[in-house]
């Protein structure tokens, strides 16, 4: 099964070694690794999400061309309220092993931010990280990422100047070169390990990559090169049939007024599985509505059931285009896991009875 949608690491092989070691648990993430890997394989999911995205704020001050956003409004947009926060950690702490700030808005742009980070400060996570457009991170937010041991920053910056400035408008490239190396700095200034700082590209906006690399790799611990999804109306669009996408048996998603849809990738809400108000996060994840869709999923009717898998940009065959290399390599795949699955699975149903 896929599992990392065309993610090019551009760092040294010496740069992942250290995240390794630098973990909060290198045995524990080393776990959560094969469990990441492995579970989806054979369909387990357990009675929490292996990860957990929280959507602290869908608002956004930009408009980048190539976002979701740009093609359609989300309804009903905000920030996340305090106590729905604090409800999802103290639920969350010590059954789920990480923790990211994502979602469909700028997580920066929710002013509680601070106090967010304050709270998770010595809470029984593997993994705590954000994904930010780096705009909004003044000193106020640096302190509050540094004091609280945030384990990641993943900076969203698109292209070298002219085509940054385009898409990230209207940050200029300079001042997001200062806000990054102003964090970096801290870090080393006040002699901490975290947070980890990556930078990642759409790679069809980094030429060959070189200038990008000489240019952030001195401030920066990671540098990711992600495949340019396209969330056109008009987008390409084949989807991999008879594949259960391994989204639902790892990771889960609550958006800012708590509600869970089936995925990160169903912005619109088009397969709400419930809401974190009024059910816990295991009743949700375990509940008949999860698992209804994970049986979609393995009967492979994921994109008959769902408007969101139909659509969805992480799973075309060959990025929406159909060739002969991606036909191939997906029927091994079925054909191997038409073997293997039924064997496993039941070997694994018999060890639990
Ligand atoms: S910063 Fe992120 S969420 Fe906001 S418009 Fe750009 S890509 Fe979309
Ligand atoms: S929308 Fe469906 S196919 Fe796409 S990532 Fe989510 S669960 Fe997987």
């Amino acid at each position: 099964m896929k599992i990392s949608h065309d993610i090019k690491r551009q760092t040294p092989f010496s740069k992942t070694i250290k995240r390794w070691f630098s973990q909060r648990s290198p045995s524990r993430f080393a776990v959560n690794r094969f469990q990441w890997h492995w579970y989806p394989r054979f369909f387990i999911s357990r009675n929490y999400p292996l990860h957990l995205d929280i959507e602290i704020s869908s608002l956004c001050q930009l408009h980048c061309p190539m976002c979701f956003r740009e093609h359609r409004v989300i309804p009903n947009q905000n920030n996340m309220k305090w106590e729905t926060f604090r409800k999802i950690i103290d639920e969350a702490e010590g059954r789920v092993y990480s923790l990211k700030f994502t979602g469909r808005g700028e997580p920066l742009i929710n002013p509680r931010f601070p106090k967010f980070m304050a709270y998770l400060k010595g809470k029984r996570f593997g993994e705590i990280g954000m994904i930010t457009n780096g705009q909004l991170m003044t000193e106020e937010v640096m302190d509050a990422i540094l004091e609280n041991d945030l384990d990641f920053v993943s900076f969203s910056i698109d292209g070298l100047k002219e085509e940054y400035e385009r898409i990230r408008a209207p940050i200029r490239y300079e001042e997001i070169h200062e806000i990054v190396s102003r964090l970096h700095e801290l870090r080393t200034r006040r002699r901490k390990k975290r947070p980890l700082i990556r930078i990642q590209s759409v790679d069809r906006y980094v030429g060959d990559g070189k200038e990008f690399l000489q240019i952030w790799g001195p401030i920066s611990d990671d540098i990711l090169f992600l495949f340019f999804k396209d969330y056109s109306p008009t987008a390409h669009n084949v989807q991999m049939k008879g594949y259960a996408c391994p989204y639902i048996f790892q990771r889960m998603i609550v958006h800012w007024d708590g509600t869970v849809p089936m995925c990160v990738n169903d912005e619109y809400e088009t397969a709400v599985r419930g809401n974190i108000l009024e059910n816990s996060l295991s009743e949700i994840w375990t509940g008949a509505s999860f698992q209804e869709a994970r049986q979609r999923h393995i009967a492979g009717q994921r994109d008959e059931a769902y408007p969101c898998c139909a659509k969805c940009a992480v799973n075309r065959v060959g990025h929406g285009r159909e060739t002969l290399a991606a036909r191939t390599v997906l029927s091994a795949y079925r054909l191997l896991g038409r073997f293997l699955r039924p064997r496993v699975v039941s070997a694994l149903e018999g060890n639990r009875r």
